[in-house]
């Protein structure tokens, strides 16, 4: 084949098929491809609509095509893309400054993803606890079925081995415990551990909260230990459970607070939030990367921040997940053979298929998709809904008529 840039790169069309032929095949896109979406509305190639449960996996928080964020980035591109951290910017600044105030934390770093938001603090925790104590300190604790992204030291330390197969040798000095088991906890953060990295909800690992008891020795622990308390919350956290941060729902502060997803509404940007003594041990050239904070992340975010400090949002958040949590609840008494126990918080919510339909969760989601719905899957057992926080009453509404439609079809099919 001929390499050249083709003159017509932008406007050739192009199907699904597309990506089974040119995209490294690491996803399983659904059929369709989505192309226009404003608010929870979404639209594919064919024109059909869907109601957008799913938010982006938990990213477009504010609804597609905001316009006032649209406003925001528009603007901010029309003024400057991107300088490098070379230079500071004015919209960085300006979210360094709101989220040090709304939150435990001195100081703020970004990045571009959940992934590299972790990587920094499993950085900064090690290199903190080496120039404090040394570097007998090392050992990084974490909970299995947690995630934490997909570089290799975020999988490693994640509780999943699926995801780890196949790409050793792993980083070192990683030990996993059972999510919400305080004895293995109280064996395992011993003196030589230098981080304990831990969601205080479990998304990927099919939407478990944390036990208050649970959380809360993890902390003593840690100050014990003299470990530092990670608390990833780049699914929970910008407002998905009725708070900026879980962590101020619970009364619990970490020592290091990661933040992405909905951060940017769907602009890529990540932020690790920490102290001022722990921040001092990344001093200048010890981390950085190209992109983070860049004026245009930094804009997206910002107007975020801006967006849900308005009074009553989180409020509404809260009267949203309450409508759906009773709508969840009737639904699995109504199909009993089909559903257990929902369980989540805020709009952070899983409903885990019942005994005799483990690992069908994506088939369940695949018949709702039909319908006009989409949804996420946490694991082969688990359905997860994570609607943008500006949900209405109709569209929860509608959601539990497709929902309930979708479970006809899919007993009638199974
Ligand atoms: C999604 C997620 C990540 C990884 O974020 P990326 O932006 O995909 O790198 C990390 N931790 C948690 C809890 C997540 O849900």
């Amino acid at each position: 084949m001929n390499a050249k840039l083709d003159s017509g790169v932008t406007t050739r069309p192009v199907t699904r098929q597309t990506f089974d032929e040119v995209l490294v095949p690491t996803y399983a896109p659904a059929n369709f491809v989505p192309v226009r979406a404003s608010g929870l509305d979404v639209w594919d190639q064919e024109g059909k609509h869907y109601l957008d449960f799913t938010s982006g996996i938990a990213v477009c928080s504010l609804g597609h095509s905001n316009p006032v964020l649209n406003a925001a980035v528009i603007k901010q591109m029309q003024t400057a893309w991107h300088f490098s951290n070379a230079y500071t910017n004015e919209p960085v600044l300006r979210l360094g400054l709101a989220l040090t105030e709304a939150t435990f934390a001195d100081r703020a770093f970004f990045c571009n993803s959940g992934a590299e938001a972790n990587e920094a603090a499993l950085k900064l925790a090690r290199k903190y606890a080496h120039a404090k104590f040394g570097p007998h300190k090392s050992r990084i604790v974490s909970c299995l079925s947690s995630f934490h992204g997909r570089t290799l030291f975020t999988v490693s330390v994640g509780g999943q081995s699926k995801y780890t197969e196949g790409f050793e040798p792993l980083p070192q000095d990683i030990n996993h415990i059972n999510y919400n088991d305080i004895e293995s906890a109280r064996a395992a953060i011993t003196d030589d551990v230098c981080a304990v990295i831990v969601e205080p909800i479990q998304g990927e690992g099919g939407v478990i909260p944390g036990d208050l008891a649970f959380l809360k020795e993890l902390r003593e622990l840690c100050n014990k230990t003299g470990a530092l308390l990670i608390f990833d919350e780049v699914q929970s956290g910008v407002g998905r459970t009725g708070a900026l941060f879980e962590y101020m729902n619970i009364g619990i502060t970490p020592d290091i607070l990661t933040s992405a997803k909905a951060l940017g509404n769907g602009f890529p940007i990540g932020a690790m939030l920490t102290t001022n003594e722990i921040a001092q041990q990344f001093n200048v050239g010890a981390h950085g990367t190209t992109y983070g904070g860049n004026p245009l992340a930094a804009t997206a975010a910002l107007t975020v921040l801006d967006e849900m400090s308005k009074p009553g949002f989180f409020d509404r958040v809260k009267e949203a997940s309450a409508r759906i949590f009773a709508n969840l609840e009737q639904l699995a008494v109504d199909y009993p053979q089909l559903f257990g126990k929902v369980r989540g918080k805020g709009l952070l919510i899983g409903l885990p298929m019942a005994e005799g339909y483990k690992g069908k969760a994506k088939d369940y989601t695949k018949t709702a998709e039909k319908l006009g719905l989409m949804l996420l899957v946490a694991g082969p057992d688990v359905v997860r809904l994570a609607p943008p926080l500006v949900v209405s009453d109709a569209q929860i509404a509608e959601a539990d008529r497709i929902m309930r439609q979708a479970a006809d079809e899919f007993l009638k099919a199974a």
